[in-house]
């Protein structure tokens, strides 16, 4: 079965920065799981999987711009010390913020004595990725997981 719209895909990946190490790979954890063509992965990987099936692997180069997007300016935030808890802050390190919209990752730019200011762009904003897939299986999506956008059971949502 062909990966393409409204189908459910289960995938490992491992994503680095192009021509870097790996930054970040599933392959120690549970396959990925998505509903394609829901707006669910960045949108550069899911061109790339149209039309592939399970046992295939590839690996694509993926332009900022259809990844994270690109970094914009203006993203940093005044944040008081007390929202952190007891995490020990550096320049550079990426935390997770809770915020109005739930949680957020963000990067860590400047510690002072009660704020932080904190950079909102996503960390792999403004970055050319290179991705290697490997997809494990493909099925139809529910009728229900298509009305709602987003994979359900293993691996998706459960509510
Ligand atoms: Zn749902």
């Amino acid at each position: 079965m062909k990966i393409e719209k409204d189908r459910v895909v289960r995938f490992h990946y491992t994503v680095s920065e192009v021509g870097q190490e790996p930054i970040e790979s599933s392959k120690d954890r549970d396959p990925l799981t998505i509903l394609i063509g829901h707006g669910n992965i960045i949108p550069g990987l899911e061109n790339a999987m149209t039309d592939k099936q399970a046992g295939d692997s590839f690996g694509v180069d993926v332009s900022a711009a259809d990844a994270y997007g690109e970094r914009r300016e203006g993203m940093t935030q005044r944040v008081p010390k007390k929202h952190f808890g007891n995490t020990r802050l550096q320049p550079g390190q990426q935390v997770v913020l809770q915020t109005n919209f739930g949680p957020r990752a963000v990067t860590v730019q400047k510690v002072g004595m009660s704020v932080v200011d904190v950079d909102l762009n996503h960390p792999m904003a403004g970055k050319d990725l290179h991705f290697d897939v490997e997809i494990v299986d493909v099925r139809e999506a529910t009728a229900e997981e298509v009305e709602h956008g987003h994979v359900h059971g293993e691996g998706g949502h459960h509510h």
